[in-house]
């Protein structure tokens, strides 16, 4: 088991902000996680669980325990016309995806290349272009930190919803996810209907894409549209779009015709924070070291030596001019902490 003191998180941030933590613990198998439950359970001190840090802002020294999984096994169970997939919580998510395009399973390629960790991709209900990590979780196995018991959760019971999950509320803090169970299909039925992936498949000349196509499609327009945290840290959306009922939309539809919006319910509306953002002038611009993404309004980035508190200084300067011309609030998706 890694056990370090006054570790820098430096390299677990896509951020790329500096912050220390009092001390850092990596399990890498069920019973280091088990002895990670304890080690929590017994000292009284705070701690923190993360995976790659691909949706969390630093903004101090953590002075308690950051906890990350590094089991990354992978096992499979035939089940009918489908697979089981178990895979260990500290397996990159993205390696995930390409075994298994390369294993002839279907299911996760329009996820392909989300930053981060499978223990992640179970909290946080990963999504994109029409898909979302709900769809294929079987079941979360975790080592609960109060008795070290393994427990195995249902996927019903984790209460999925949109980038939503029971892990990110009531559970918080509560279990060691050490496996994600995925349920994958030997029948490749691609999702081509959302964005541009039809537009992309059809100037490669491609019809009928392979899986791998498909995954090939998505990491190029992925790469087009959103900044490499390599070279321009930002943990992704830094927004959630808000949802809003229907009669602050009436308002807003009255007020700006030309406002895109998608439905929820018969009730609500949901609004692209980036459309707002951009409509206050935010895109391409800086505020210190921190600043709002040139091609995308929603992605917050780290122009090179950013503290955490400047990008929440961003993030506040941002809400209070959505606030004030839109009258709604939206809300940070990522984890500052
Ligand atoms: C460039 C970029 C693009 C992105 N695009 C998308 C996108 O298209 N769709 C999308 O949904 N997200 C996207 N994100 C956000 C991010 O990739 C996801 O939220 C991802 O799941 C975070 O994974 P992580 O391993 O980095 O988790 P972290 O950010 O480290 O942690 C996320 C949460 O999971 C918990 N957690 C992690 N591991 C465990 C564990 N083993 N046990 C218990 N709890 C755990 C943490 O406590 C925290 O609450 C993007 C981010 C970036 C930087």
């Amino acid at each position: 088991m890694k056990d370090e003191r006054n570790y820098s998180l430096l390299p677990h941030n896509t951020f790329g902000i500096e912050a220390v933590c009092r001390r850092y613990v990596e399990f890498s198998s069920m019973e280091e996680a088990r002895e990670t439950a304890a080690l929590l359970r017994h000292e009284d001190t705070p701690f923190l669980i993360i995976g790659r840090g691909s949706n969390l802002l630093l903004t101090r020294d953590f002075e308690g325990i950051v906890v990350r999984s590094a089991i990354d096994d992978i096992t499979l169970q035939p089940a009918g016309d489908h697979t089981l997939v178990r895979v260990g919580s500290g397996m990159e998510w993205d390696a995930f995806v390409a075994w298994c395009v390369e294993h002839d399973l279907h299911g996760a390629e329009n996820l392909s290349l989300i930053p981060g960790d499978v223990g992640a991709s179970a909290v946080q209900n990963i999504g994109a272009y029409g898909a979302e990590a709900a769809d294929i979780i079987y079941k979360v196995e975790a080592v609960r930190i109060a008795d070290g018991q393994q427990v195995e959760l249902k996927a019903e019971d984790c209460a999925y919803g949109y980038r939503q999950s029971r892990f990110k509320h009531e559970w918080k803090n509560q279990y060691l996810i050490t496996h994600v169970v995925y349920r994958l299909s030997s029948v490749f039925v691609p999702q081509l209907d959302y964005g541009n992936i039809r537009a992309e498949l059809q100037q490669r000349g491609i019809g009928q894409p392979t899986a791998q196509a498909l995954r090939d499609v998505i990491i190029a327009i992925r790469q087009q549209k959103l900044p490499d945290p390599q070279v321009l840290g930002n943990a992704g959306s830094f927004f959630m779009n808000p949802v809003v009922g229907r009669e602050v939309f009436e308002r807003l539809q009255r007020q700006f015709p030309e406002m895109p919006h998608y439905p929820v319910d018969a009730l609500h509306e949901k609004i692209p924070a980036a459309w707002l953002i951009d409509q206050c002038g935010w895109k391409g611009r800086s505020l210190g070291r921190a600043g709002v993404h040139d091609r995308q309004a929603l992605v917050l980035v780290n122009r090179g030596g950013a503290s955490g508190s400047e990008v929440v200084t961003l993030c506040h300067a941002i809400q209070a001019d959505v606030r004030q011309r839109f009258g709604i609030e939206i809300s940070p998706e990522v984890n500052i902490v």
